[in-house]
């Protein structure tokens, strides 16, 4: 039973301050994921604090606000069967000493705050989140031949 999914994703200025958009990127398409909308861009205040609502509060919030729009970020929807859970496995667990190796985080990451990749949690916050950095207009619809394979 196949449950097409969207989600966000969204490399971290840590992640393309250290050159690593290439890989993890590769990490996604190896899974079978389809991109579907990316966008390089340095976020807004406003943005952020929309993006990261949930936390607000929280003792990390001003520091992950400041951390999110401290440099410019590459912003994605994907789309897969399951990839709201999928994408998260593939990121690894949010502190770097529970990140598995194998996953993104368990292998490029070595500090908390800075793990390198956001993915949405739920189909709500996947919304909520793709509106808030892309037009309806912006997300691509093709097939990929390699589909029926995966
Ligand atoms: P995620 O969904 O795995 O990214 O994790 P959360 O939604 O719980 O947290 C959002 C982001 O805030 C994380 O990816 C970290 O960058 C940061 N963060 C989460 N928990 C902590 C914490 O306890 N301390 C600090 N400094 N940052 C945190
Ligand atoms: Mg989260």
């Amino acid at each position: 039973m196949r449950a097409m999914e969207r989600t966000f994703l969204m490399i971290k200025p840590d992640g393309v301050q250290r050159g690593l958009i290439g890989r993890i990127v590769g990490r996604l398409e190896d899974k079978g994921f389809k991109m579907v909308a990316g966008k390089f861009l340095q976020i807004s205040d406003e943005q952020a604090k929309r993006h990261y609502a949930e936390h607000e509060g929280k003792d990390f919030y001003d520091n992950l606000v400041g951390f999110i729009t401290s440099g410019p970020v590459f912003a994605m929807v994907w789309e897969g069967d399951d990839i709201i859970a999928l994408s998260r496995q593939v990121i690894g667990k949010t502190n770097v000493k529970e990140a598995q190796p194998g996953t993104i985080r368990g292998d490029f990451a070595s500090h908390t705050p800075h793990n390198l990749i956001h993915g949405s949690d739920s189909p709500e916050s996947a919304k909520r989140e793709i509106a808030n950095f892309f037009d309806e207009s912006e997300l691509v619809q093709y097939e990929k031949t390699l589909a029926p394979w995966l």
